[in-house]
Order: structure tokens, then C-alpha cells, then sequence
């Protein structure tokens, strides 16, 4: 048996990541992977701008409370003063550039407005509401790195030093099959013995959520031709294959059979639960090596190795500079006294009270424990929790996207 951090550093080693890169419209870059490192080439903000509405002024010229200043000027957000007057103050709003010979703005509520002058009922010290240029970034500094996710803050900030297009990496193609003969579709009957094929909901809808282009072959025929096919229309033009099912010992399906035909593949046994069975393989038969990984069946095993395992190798594939997800230490409001040998992710809702509670029913089949939970409790091999223990949370808002 594998350990789960044996299979991932497999799985890492072997990415290749795209090298092809596009440049993007800043407004169309979200969600893509940044490729260089970008860095500002002017200030943010460009130049000393009011925090404010209120008055700019030189705080020498407010010896006391109640000093009275003439209103010079009047400055708005998209225009630029002229020098302060000595001795006169100059009406300013949120984001107009402060006027040389001014050192400080008082907001409006503290001052009150006369027909052309204004009276200062407070004691401003230099710097105060003023927005200093480079604040936010300075010239020349690096804003984002390469291999960086690009968020919508981020992207905003890129917009913010004037950058009107990104190199992003092309997006990934993955291809999908699913094996099992007892399968149907929602919207087709159920005969006895067949089930509906969520996985396939499941996948196509990780992958997306991931950015990849998604090729769904949909379910393959248990048959040994019609599997090759499959595996070979899977890998033409794709970047990985993933299957579903037909990766237990003593599969009567013909997935197996199939890859090592059109390439090679290596049964996994990995010492995590759910999803111990993994199949690892390379499709090589047209020319070029397109990995493959065989998920097992059970949805909910399905889940948690695309989530712990595939999702790592598809960010790094894509060119993602950080691919292990951030894990939170929460209190276990629950016991689970049965050590295993096996790493598990037991399926888990964190709650306001800053601990985490176990769904009852930790089956790997049943799905519902997925629905309910806002996350994976990631539990070591042969260790008890207790209640009141603190454990590492995984929570499906980093994992799902
Ligand atoms: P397997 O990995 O093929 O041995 O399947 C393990 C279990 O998962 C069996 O109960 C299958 O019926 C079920 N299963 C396999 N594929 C799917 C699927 N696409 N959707 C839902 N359940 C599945
Ligand atoms: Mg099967």
C-alpha cells in the first residue's frame, strides 16, 4: 500500500504543465493562471489624493480651534488644483489630488461652511485623510506572481496599475468516461439492479468549477473494442483521462485490460479511506503520453480522491504555483474511537462554535454525507479522535474551486 503522501508526490512528479500562453483581456482573466509575474509600472495611487470629503489645508495654518480660512479653490475627483495659498484652505473631495502647499485634510463634518471661507473646529495633524502616492503599490513593485489563480481582487489590481492584458496558460482539456453496465441516466427507466450515474454530474461539474475543458464521453460499453476506442478518442487532443469505476481487485470490466493495450497503467492500493483503489496509467498508442487516472465508483470516493489527489495534479498541470489546499485545526465536537489503518477524510460540518461535527453515516456510497458536510475532516492512520481534540478541517470552499 501506498501512502496518500506517496501517491500525491507520484501524481506531482509525474505533471507536465502547459506551456502554451495567451494574453487575455484583464476584464476576461479571472479564473485563469497567471503565467508571468507582473509587476506595477506607476503608483497606486498615482498621486497624494484625499482620503475625505472636507477641506485641504497647511496644518500650520490652524494654530486653534475655530481658525477661520478662506476657500481658495475647489478641487474634484479627476482634476488637479493649483498651489494652496498661503493662509486659505481648499474644498477637496474623495480621491481629488491634494494641491502642493497643503499637508493635511479635515474632513467636512468637523468644519463649518461659511459662504466663501470655512471654520476649522479641529486640530489636524500632518498627513491626516491624505492617500499618499505608492501607498497601496509603488512603481516597479512585483503585484503578482506567476502561477497565481487569478481572483477577482486580483485582477482588480492589475486594472489598478493600468494592466490591460494578462499571460495566462491555456486552459486544460480533460476527457471523462464512466464504466459500469449498471448504469443509466436521470430521465431513463431504472430495471433491477441499475443505478443512476452521478459520478458523471460529479466530474464534469469539478472540472469545470477547476477551469478545464471538459470532453464527457459519457458511459462506455462493457466491451474490450469499445473501451479502447473510448481511451483513444479520450486521449486525441486532451491533456488527461479520467475514468470512473473499474478499479476495485477483481473488476470484471474492461478498463484494465484496455489501457494496458493502448499504454500502460498501474494499480494503486493507497492507504486512505474512502478511495483506496486508484489506477495510474499513461495512454501512449497515439503517439504521445497522456496520463490517465482510474477513480473508483463509489461516489463518495470519488469525490475525495479527485478532491485530495486529481485536483492537486490538475493545478499543477495547469500551472497553479500553490496546489495543497490550506487545512484550518478545528475542535472535534464528536468522538471516533475506531483507529484505522488507513489516512481517512471523514465527511464534516464545521459550526458557529468553532468546532466540527461528524455526519453519522461515514459509508463510502452514501452520498448524502457529502450534501450535508461543508468539508473533510483529514484524519491520520491509526489515531482515535476524542472530543475536544483539535483536528485538521478541509473545507469544500478552498477544495470546490
Ligand atoms: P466500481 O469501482 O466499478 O467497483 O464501483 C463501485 C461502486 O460504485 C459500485 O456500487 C458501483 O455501482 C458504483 N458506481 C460505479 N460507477 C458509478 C457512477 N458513475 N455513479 C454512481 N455510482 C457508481
Ligand atoms: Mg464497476
Amino acid at each position: 500500500m501506498l501512502t496518500f503522501d506517496e501517491a500525491l508526490s507520484r501524481l506531482l512528479d509525474s505533471a507536465q504543465a502547459v506551456s502554451e500562453v495567451r494574453a487575455l483581456p484583464t476584464l476576461a482573466a479571472a479564473g485563469r493562471v497567471l503565467a508571468r509575474a507582473q509587476a506595477a509600472t506607476v503608483d497606486a495611487p498615482p498621486l497624494d489624493n484625499a482620503a475625505m470629503d472636507g477641506y485641504a489645508l497647511a496644518v500650520a495654518d490652524v494654530p486653534q480651534l475655530a481658525s477661520c480660512l478662506p476657500v481658495s479653490q475647489r478641487i474634484v475627483a479627476g482634476s488637479v488644483g493649483t498651489r494652496l495659498q498661503p493662509g486659505t484652505a481648499a474644498r477637496i473631495f474623495t480621491g481629488a489630488p491634494i494641491p502642493a502647499g497643503a499637508d493635511a485634510v479635515v474632513m467636512q463634518e468637523l468644519c463649518q461652511h461659511g459662504a466663501d471661507s470655512v471654520m476649522i473646529n479641529h486640530l489636524p495633524r500632518v498627513g491626516d485623510h491624505i492617500r499618499r502616492a505608492g501607498s497601496d503599490i509603488a512603481a516597479g513593485s512585483e503585484i503578482l506572481p506567476a502561477g497565481q489563480r487569478l481572483r477577482p481582487q486580483d485582477t482588480a489590481l492589475a486594472a489598478s496599475v493600468g494592466i490591460a492584458e494578462l499571460p495566462v496558460f491555456r486552459r486544460l482539456r480533460v476527457a471523462v468516461l464512466f464504466t459500469g453496465d449498471e448504469l443509466r441516466m436521470p430521465g431513463e427507466a431504472l430495471p433491477p439492479g441499475a443505478i443512476y450515474n452521478s459520478n458523471r454530474f460529479l466530474l464534469s461539474a469539478l472540472l469545470d468549477r477547476l477551469g478545464c475543458v471538459v470532453r464527457d464521453l459519457g458511459q462506455v460499453a462493457d466491451d474490450l473494442a469499445a473501451t479502447r476506442r473510448a481511451l483513444r478518442e479520450a486521449a486525441h487532443d486532451n491533456d488527461l483521462v479520467l475514468s470512473s469505476g473499474g478499479v476495485s481487485v477483481g473488476e470484471e470490466d474492461h478498463v484494465k485490460a484496455a489501457v494496458e493495450l493502448e499504454g500502460q497503467l498501474e494499480m494503486w492500493k493507497i492507504a486512505i479511506k474512502p478511495g483506496k483503489p486508484l489506477a495510474f496509467g499513461q495512454i501512449t498508442s497515439l503517439g504521445r503520453e497522456v496520463p490517465l487516472i482510474g477513480l473508483p465508483g463509489n461516489p463518495v470516493s470519488c469525490l475525495v480522491t479527485f478532491l485530495t489527489l486529481v485536483r492537486p495534479l490538475l493545478l499543477k498541470m495547469q500551472g497553479v504555483r500553490e496546489v495543497i489546499p490550506p487545512a484550518y485545526l478545528l475542535r472535534a465536537d464528536f468522538d471516533w474511537l475506531r483507529p484505522d489503518a488507513r489516512r481517512e477524510f471523514l465527511r464534516a460540518r464545521s459550526n458557529i462554535d468553532g468546532g466540527v461535527d461528524l455526519f453519522p453515516n461515514q459509508a463510502s456510497g452514501v452520498l448524502s454525507s457529502a450534501v450535508w458536510a461543508d468539508g473533510l475532516v483529514d484524519k491520520p492512520a491509526q489515531q482515535v479522535i476524542h472530543r475536544g481534540d483539535r483536528v485538521r478541517f478541509l473545507p469544500f470552499s478552498a477544495l470546490l474551486n
